[in-house]
């Protein structure tokens, strides 16, 4: 048998179904697919992606060729889109190898996916965030008529806030969907679902939510947390008052007092951001503070709430999304995508 590693990374699956549903109905007429890119934002690409399709998925958006390799076997190759297109010459013979979509996102790539004699793919269009994308000027290119466009298909700069950009984007949008034939018509991300039924076209774009991110407020009591990073006790001991506890002895003890070390540091991607804020929760429901610095794969919790734990123990770490953002400043994104290799992903 192998050795489990002491952290894991459980998936409420049927949160995820239930947030794909849920953000399926706020879409309105379109369909909601599934940004899968990043590996599923860290929660593992082939557990999040069987779950979605068994629900009834069909969208499911990666951001490279490397990442549609990994999905190999576990979803229809029509139901997956490359965001960043035909990067090079291997790329582009593996997507037609594999019937596999890409969205042309420049002349260079509209030119190299017709030389390949590529077949159907899907079209970025730059309204506003110039970074990838077909500048709106260049879609009257012959280059551009002869793609064979599924979906035409844009991206908001500041969905998750209310900018005047937002409707600029959105009218520039619907101009190039005069222009382009298409099967599907895609603006919003997570947060653009919310903007209203005019960012809909008939295929939303959403990611960070359907893994429990809530970026407006609008999504508030819509969305459910959908991962629990869980991490073991290696060891229990008892400091005496005045010792300090981890590196820099950031932590002077005031009493004696029991603390328990886990195996989970910012090697794991529990950044030096949570020294001396963060906490773990015993499986009982007790509140158990970080103690003194983070280190690369350690930290220390005070165990005064629930002494009678030892090594072995599971601990839960709160990680509810929006609040570990506003505690540890860093994004709801950032906080999915840190959580590292070492952290077991069991099937769901
Ligand atoms: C990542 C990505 C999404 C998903 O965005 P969220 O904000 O996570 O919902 C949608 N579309 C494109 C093009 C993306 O790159």
């Amino acid at each position: 048998m192998k050795p489990e590693p002491p952290l894991r990374l459980v998936l409420d699956s049927e949160a995820l179904v239930s947030n794909w549903r849920r953000l399926g109905e706020l879409s309105g007429k379109a369909r909601a697919g599934a940004a899968v890119k990043a590996d599923a934002y860290g929660l593992g690409a082939s557990r999040v992606v069987q779950v979605l399709a068994k629900a009834g998925c069909r969208d499911f958006f990666v951001a490279y060729a490397a990442e549609a390799a990994e999905l190999e076997g576990i979803v229809d190759p029509s139901h997956m889109c490359v965001l960043h297109g035909p990067l090079n010459d291997a790329d582009t013979a593996f997507l037609i190898a594999r019937k596999i979509r890409p969205t042309i996102n420049s002349l260079e790539q509209a030119q190299r996916w017709l030389v390949a004699g590529g077949g159907a793919c899907d079209l970025m269009v730059d309204t506003g965030i110039n970074r990838l994308g077909l500048p709106m000027s260049e879609l009257g290119n012959e280059l551009v008529a002869r793609l064979e466009v599924q979906v035409l298909m844009s991206h908001l700069a500041s969905a998750d806030e209310d900018s005047p950009l937002n409707a600029q984007q959105r009218a520039r949008w619907i101009e190039t969907r005069a222009l382009i034939k298409a099967r599907d018509y895609s603006l919003a991300n997570s947060a653009g679902i919310v903007l209203g039924p005019e960012y809909h076209g008939t295929l939303t774009r959403p990611g960070l939510s359907l893994y429990g991110g809530i970026p407006r407020p609008e999504l508030e009591g819509e969305i459910a947390q959908v991962i629990r990073p869980q991490v073991a006790i290696m060891q229990v001991r008892d400091v005496d008052a005045g010792e300090t506890i981890g590196y820099n002895a950031t932590f002077t003890a005031s009493s004696p007092m029991r603390v328990g070390v886990v195996a989970l540091g910012y090697a794991d991607g529990y950044l030096r951001a949570w020294s001396g804020k963060g906490m773990l929760r015993s499986s009982d429901g007790a509140v158990l503070p970080v103690l003194g610095r983070i280190s690369m794969d350690m930290t220390v919790v005070n165990l005064f709430a629930a002494p009678h734990l030892k090594a072995g123990d599971w601990l839960d770490l709160d990680y509810s999304l929006p609040q570990a953002a506003g505690i540890s400043g860093l994004s709801q994104y950032e906080l999915l995508t840190l959580l590292g290799r070492r952290f077991a992903r069991p099937q769901a």
